[in-house]
């Protein structure tokens, strides 16, 4: 099985940490998105753990929010004793709701409102990532205006582009996020900030990518980080004291996808900002990091209900589903790709390809297209792999489908962490 949670009963069904989900599809209905919380759990802990075993504990997990945000969630990550990143007023929100210290919190976007910044501020939320110098200096005025001072970052670009297999200084200028290194915009930003009363600049931030498999990537930004980091304290004699590393650790959406274990990108990346630190002269800084999709996709799978099960002669097979881009908008996106196989026959041989489509009014709405599955009949529980980020949070309404219900597994028991959205919901903001 693609992750080591998920198996197959006696009964030839598919279950995630130890429960059926041929029951799952029963008992809450299907589509359905189905989370193992022990596995969110651990995967919360081993990037913990790295931190204590690499930089004596300085430093702070900040799990992406955005990834798979829910009210659930955000208290999993103060048991934890984790941080979270946000990048919205509706994910601070959430946060907040449930008591999430203010100080673990970092707060993204490269287009903060003013009633965002107002209420980071006014809650005290400990790391602001300031993303261009027309939001530091308005955010400097809303500070003044309320009496506080807001605790920021800079988000820099470090120009290496980890998707195209050359790790030097690429287009990655091209970015609508962050300050630019290499014209001098990053450090003309950190003399504003230091000469701002409203400010206090504590850090620096990057994050060069996402699903990323290789780890020099990585270390090249943590590299190219404490540079600007030891020239920001040999020619201001300011020092920077926290540096944020970004998320982008890639995850096995696919057998055959084989991304390093989570404690080699951080070892080997420590190893370089032990180095660097001391060859630069630098006191090491507090060090965040904010894996996302590591920490939630692993952890999670969508069941579906077939349906149709559509024949083109000599063209393909489709199979549509009762979900699809509503619930799952990545290959319409961007033609994620995963596995799936049929639940109810998880131990039967895939013996056939096909196209999963959903149920949407768009020829481009599938899951996948040539994924190898079980042969598939109508009414048979689709099992969708590796979905639990970057699904729920990116799910929509269109076509008027309700979102699917989010249940957590844990221990063997489940419990319904967001509920299945009402055709009642889906009118709730219309006027007539
Ligand atoms: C999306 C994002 C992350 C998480 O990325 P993953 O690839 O999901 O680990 C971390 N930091 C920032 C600023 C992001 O925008």
């Amino acid at each position: 099985m693609l992750t080591e949670n998920l198996g197959v009963n006696s009964a030839g069904h598919l279950t995630i940490g130890g429960v059926d989900t041929v029951n799952l599809a029963k008992e809450y209905g299907t589509p359905l998105y189905v989370m193992d919380e022990d596995l969110l759990r651990a995967n919360c802990r081993k990037f913990k753990k790295s931190i204590d075993d690499y930089y004596d504990g300085e430093g702070l997990v900040c799990y992406a929010s955005k990834v798979f945000c829910c009210r659930a969630v955000c208290k999993i990550a103060i048991e934890e004793k984790i941080g979270l990143d946000v990048a919205s007023e509706g994910e601070l929100y959430t946060a907040i709701s449930v008591g999430f210290p203010m100080d673990k919190i970092c707060f993204h976007g490269n287009n903060k409102t003013d009633d965002e910044l107002t209420l980071a501020l006014s809650h005290g939320v400990g790391h602001i990532i300031v993303d261009n110098i027309t939001e530091l200096e308005r955010l400097d005025r809303i500070a003044r205006k309320i009496h506080k001072k807001a605790n920021i970052m800079f988000r820099v670009k470090p120009g290496i582009d980890a998707h195209t297999h050359s790790f030097i200084q690429t287009g990655q200028i091209d970015s609508k996020f962050g300050l630019a290194l290499e014209t001098g915009e990053a450090f003309e930003a950190v003399k504003t900030a230091i000469s701002l009363e409203n400010v206090n600049l504590k850090g620096l931030h990057c994050h060069i990518g996402s699903q990323i498999f290789e780890i020099e990537p990585f270390e090249l930004a943590a590299k190219v980080m404490l540079e600007f980091i030891a020239k920001i304290k040999n020619e201001l004699g300011f020092e920077i004291r926290e540096l944020d590393l970004g998320g982008g650790f890639g995850i096995k959406y696919l057998e055959e996808h084989n991304p390093p274990e989570y404690d080699e990108y951080m070892k080997r990346v420590s190893v370089v900002v032990n180095r660097e630190c001391k060859a630069l002269g630098i006191n090491r800084p507090f060090i965040l990091i904010e894996p996302g999709r590591s920490i939630a996709g692993p952890a999670g799978i969508t069941l579906y209900t077939a349906g149709a099960v559509k024949t083109i002669p000599n063209i393909r097979t489709y199979v549509s589903v009762n979900g699809g881009m509503t619930d799952n908008p990545r290959y319409i996106l961007y033609q994620a790709e995963y596995e799936a196989l049929v639940a109810n026959k998880a131990n039967e041989e895939k013996t056939e390809r096909v196209t999963l489509a959903g149920k949407c009014c768009e020829s481009g709405d599938l899951i996948g297209e040539n994924m190898p599955i079980q042969k598939v009949e109508p009414g048979d529980i689709i099992a969708v792999l590796a979905t639990g980020a970057y699904n729920y949070s990116m799910s929509s309404n269109y076509n008027r489908v309700p979102k699917p219900p989010v249940v957590m597994v844990k221990g063997g028991k489940t419990r319904v962490a967001v509920k299945r959205e009402t055709l009642e919901d889906i009118i709730r903001n219309d006027v007539v």
